[in-house]
């Protein structure tokens, strides 16, 4: 009889996840990935930290661990451990040290980041690897994400790995977004429990202060980015935030995987949010819906014949704000309507609040965040903007997509991975794009989309090839399932060289040289 396979063991680490706790892209990720991975057979269990004002309501979980004693510093603050087993099989753990995590926001106001980030997420690290001999799940693979989990890679590497229980787990290391890098003053390292010299150029050390995101880069056995176009941006000078030299470092380990769309949530054919339900082959309710957005956002219904263009965004120089200002007099020009969603720098804020005052027959801005109007719009609009300075995957154009909400976008990072220009001679293509990051560059690209928009076939068309597109997680969870097994194979070969060198290897740590990563510190 043949033995069956044990099934692969997955702890994945985040600092939100979706529907718990949400600011961006990562939660939707977080939400979605594990159960793709469960499908193929994986024994995945995730965990992050207890929001208590976001996790609170969340009726049935359970206590699995109490008191558990988690090392900081000199200290060791206990920490309580609650869990769910969800329908598709994934174990979801929260960490609760109220201290920690009990705030309003998940990293900091609008007023800027939380004082203790370094502390909160360092505990958080620590809690992880604490946590799993209590609940008796031996990860074969921890899978970290962004820098709230930078210190997890390390750890593993640096602290646990000699320990008997952890000798055989590989880290995979993903970078959502490289913008955000979790750097604090090198005065907190004791904090941390590393070795000393774990703060300098080959380990976590960045231009004299302490980042977490080069940690995981340096640590972990596999890094990945959400996008393959990313991963390659990410190794320049224009994309790479300082990491560059890091990332071209170590970029035999460095892979892209394009984020998947979750179709459970993101579907017109089932979409309990808006007004009428559509598909494919019958799009009628795409106007119904238009019709209703109009008037949830207080724009005239006159405007259900023109171009309704929507956004929906943390309002953060990432996101193209500076060109949508730059192009607003001559768009509001036109015959067109404009609903924005989205809250973030005070800066946009007030830019757009103002443009919505001046032409409130045309523009409409929500500051908020809106689960419920984030669908509205992606099912009402009739063309979705990103005209992104950078965009590592981005879901929404590919939300757009599905929902017959023509993208137009940046060709940069996931932005230029998903979204191919439609060719009116070829009949193919489910999008606009633009090069360049410049006005006149986006200016044109709303100019060709307007164009075609005035000849019903055409859009159609274009409105089919990309609800016809797919990119469920499916596909995704498939290329993460092929990395873990290389990251084990990475980790094996490790452990064998350590052998042959013996112990003397076993104090060090990574040799990767990064002769670019030094230059004046960066906030
Ligand atoms: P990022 O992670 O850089 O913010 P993504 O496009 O990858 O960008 O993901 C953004 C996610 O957050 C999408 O699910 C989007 O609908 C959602 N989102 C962003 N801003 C808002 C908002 N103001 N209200 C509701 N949902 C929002």
């Amino acid at each position: 009889m043949v033995k069956k396979k044990a099934p692969l063991r997955v702890l994945m680490t985040f600092s939100e996840v979706a529907p718990y706790a949400k600011t961006g892209g990562l939660a939707d990720v977080a939400g979605a990935l594990p159960s793709a991975l469960s499908e193929l057979g994986c024994d995945v269990r995730i965990v992050m930290p207890f929001y208590n004002r976001f996790i609170e309501k969340i009726a049935d979980k359970k206590l699995a661990v109490e008191n558990l004693s988690v090392p900081l510093g000199s200290q060791a603050l206990a920490a309580d451990i609650y869990h769910i087993r969800l329908d598709d099989g994934v174990v979801v753990y929260w960490i609760q040290r109220d201290e920690f995590f009990d705030r309003s926001h998940l990293y900091g106001t609008s007023k800027g980041d939380y004082f203790d980030n370094f502390q909160r997420f360092t505990y958080f690290a620590r809690a992880v690897l604490a946590m799993c001999p209590e609940v008796e799940f031996k990860p074969n693979v921890v899978h970290a994400h962004d820098w709230q989990s930078g210190l997890v890679p390390a750890y593993l590497k640096h602290l646990y790995g000699t320990n008997e229980y952890w000798a055989e787990t590989a880290s995979v290391f993903t970078i959502h977004n490289i913008a955000y890098q979790g750097q604090f003053a090198p005065e907190l390292f004791p904090l941390t429990g590393l070795p000393a010299n774990f703060l300098s150029l080959d380990g976590m050390e960045f231009w004299g202060g302490i980042n977490f995101l080069k940690a995981a880069i340096v640590c972990a056995d596999v890094i990945t980015t959400v996008s393959p176009r990313y991963s390659e941006e990410i190794q320049t000078k224009d994309y790479g935030q300082g990491l560059e030299g890091v990332l071209q470092g170590n970029r035999s380990r460095l892979f892209g995987i394009l984020n998947g769309a979750d179709y459970n949530e993101w579907n017109p054919e089932t979409d309990p949010y808006i007004a009428a339900n559509y598909s494919r082959h019958n799009l009628d309710g795409k106007r119904i819906c238009k019709l209703d957005l109009l008037r949830e956002v207080q724009l005239p219904e006159r405007l259900v014949d023109r171009p309704l263009l929507g956004a929906i965004s943390r309002l953060a120089e990432q996101k193209g704000f500076d060109l949508l200002a730059a192009v607003l007099d001559k768009l509001v020009d036109q015959d067109i309507g404009l609903v924005i969603l989205g809250i973030g720098d005070d800066k946009y804020q007030r830019m757009l609040t103002d443009v919505a005052d001046r032409y409130s027959k045309k523009v409409s801005v929500r500051l908020e965040f809106n689960e419920r109007l984030a669908h509205k719009i992606e099912a009402g609009a009739d063309m979705f903007l990103m005209p992104s300075r950078y965009e590592p995957c981005g879901l929404n154009q590919i939300y757009s997509l599905r929902y017959g909400t023509v993208p137009i976008v940046r060709a940069t990072g996931g932005l230029y991975d998903t979204i191919k220009p439609f060719s009116p001679e070829r009949g193919e293509g489910v999008g606009f794009r633009f090069s360049k990051y410049e006005a006149d560059s986006f200016w044109r690209a709303l100019m060709d989309a307007f164009a075609l928009f005035k000849q019903p076939e055409t859009w159609r068309q274009i409105i089919q090839n990309g609800m016809a597109m797919d990119f469920s997680w499916k596909t995704s969870a498939v290329e993460y399932l092929e990395l873990y097994e290389k990251a084990l194979a990475e980790k094996q070969r490790a452990a064998e060289r350590g052998q042959k060198t013996g112990a003397a290897e076993e104090k060090g740590i990574s040799r990767v040289r990064n002769p670019k990563s030094e230059g004046p510190n960066r906030s």
